[in-house]
């Protein structure tokens, strides 16, 4: 497309931008475009675990998880069975004092209604024959939590919108974004595209696309870390995903009986254009320690690959989902705090519902209150990224 004019433009082809796509287009809005100056799933959403765990923080999280989970188990079925399985999520601790907080979170999330119970080492030893339990002081499963893989959701996603008429537009920098009287107009190589309604789901780069269009969000870029093992012998059998609380690292199931590892949250900001996006030896050190206490069957792994991503946090780790405050027909949909995988699905059909229903400016509708963008005073202080995956309740109000 040379020059266009839309209903609806998504800035980004992440899996935020491509699940949005798919469920403007169920609800028949039209024409929508999609614009990345990379290729689908060049961010984040293309460097992901793909972990999907109702273990989280807020009632929030947990319902537009489980929507999510729904529809790419769904989805998957449908286009690339391979790309989505239950294997079930296991945290362990063998600190007593984590392990009484760890309680309590299972208490939260059963009042949540997650499926979730404390286990015993010897099940555990069961379920993870490559891993050492002896030691622990609590650990808890939930069965049914499961794995995707990223970049075929997202590419799921892109294809469904396309047979229902998105169009995609890959691939040329962009070398303006800005007002022009009711409408934004983007201009890229050839050409410009028009919408009254933009929709900025571009992950890390979100936060300087808003500055751009002179209207900033607290929102800070931090880079995170994988890695692919290979074990030795014959590889894994599948096995619940781990979190091993006091390492903060996790491991799950990969294809071909591979092992996919990762850690948290670096807490200084990261530039999406300038980052280190291979693994750093630190990383590959950690990892390598945590594999030989917690999953010694593990231990001898060949590192087939590891490599780094760029995360979005905000100050109260929910994302920013809505209206900019104060911008006719400007919305986000970004700040993940390194869970975008599994939150996607699930936000992206309430807010294509809220802008199927005219996205009025009464204020937010229930599905979409805890992650309203209108909650900062703005302009908003700097902050630090929080660690992603604890054991605190959020602070959503609906808690
Ligand atoms: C190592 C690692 C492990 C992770 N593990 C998990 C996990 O297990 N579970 C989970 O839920 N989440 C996980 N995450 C987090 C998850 O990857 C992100 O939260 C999610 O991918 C964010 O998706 P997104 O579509 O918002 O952003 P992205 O996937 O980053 O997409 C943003 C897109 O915007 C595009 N863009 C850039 N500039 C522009 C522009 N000017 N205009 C338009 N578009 C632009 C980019 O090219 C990119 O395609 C992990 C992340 C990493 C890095």
């Amino acid at each position: 497309m040379r020059s266009g004019r839309s209903e609806v433009l998504v800035l980004g082809a992440g899996v935020a931008g491509c699940a949005l796509a798919h469920h403007l287009a169920l609800r028949g809005i039209a024409p929508v475009t999609v614009y990345d100056p990379n290729p689908p799933a060049a961010g984040a959403s293309g460097r992901a675990a793909g972990v999907v765990t109702e273990q989280l923080w807020s009632r929030f999280d947990v319902e537009v998880t489980r929507e999510s989970h729904r529809e790419y188990a769904e989805m998957c079925r449908r286009w690339e069975p391979a790309a989505f399985f239950e294997n079930g999520f296991v945290r362990v601790t063998r600190d007593p004092a984590v392990a009484a907080i760890l309680t309590e979170a299972l208490e939260r999330w059963r009042s949540f209604g997650v499926n979730v119970d404390a286990i015993g080492a010897e099940t555990l030893a069961r379920r993870l024959p490559a891993g050492r339990f002896d030691d622990i002081a609590g650990a808890v499963l939930s069965p049914y939590d499961a794995c995707v893989t990223p970049s075929s959701i997202t590419t799921i996603y892109a294809e469904a919108a396309r047979g229902r008429g998105v169009a995609f537009d890959f691939g040329q920098p962009m070398t303006d974004l800005v007002r022009d009287g009711p409408e934004f107009v983007l201009r890229r190589g050839m050409g410009e595209l028009r919408a009254r309604t933009l929709v900025v789901a571009a992950g890390a780069w979100t936060k300087a696309l808003l500055l751009r269009l002179g209207h900033p969000l607290p929102l800070v870029p931090y880079r995170t870390q994988a890695a692919l093992l290979r074990p030795p012998g014959a590889g894994a059998e599948e096995f619940p995903t781990i979190h091993d609380l006091d390492t903060d690292l996790y491991v799950r199931p990969e294809a071909m009986g591979r092992i996919l590892g990762g850690d948290g949250t670096e807490r200084v900001e990261a530039d999406p254009e300038r980052f280190v996006a291979g693994g750093d030896d630190a990383f590959l050190a950690h990892l390598a320690d945590g594999l030989s206490h917690r999953l010694p069957g593990f231990a001898a792994s060949e590192v087939l690959r590891a490599w780094a991503g760029v995360c979005t946090a905000t100050p109260d780790r929910r994302p920013l989902v809505g209206p900019v405050p104060g911008v006719d027909g400007l919305f986000v949909m970004a700040g993940f705090n390194g869970f975008g995988i599994m939150r996607a699905g699930g936000v992206a059909r309430r807010l294509a519902d809220h802008l199927a229903d005219g996205a009025s400016e009464d204020g937010p509708p229930e599905t979409l209150a805890p992650v309203w963008p209108g909650r900062f005073t703005l302009p908003h202080p700097p902050f630090v990224p929080r660690p992603g995956f604890t054991l605190e309740a959020g602070d959503d109000p609906r808690c």
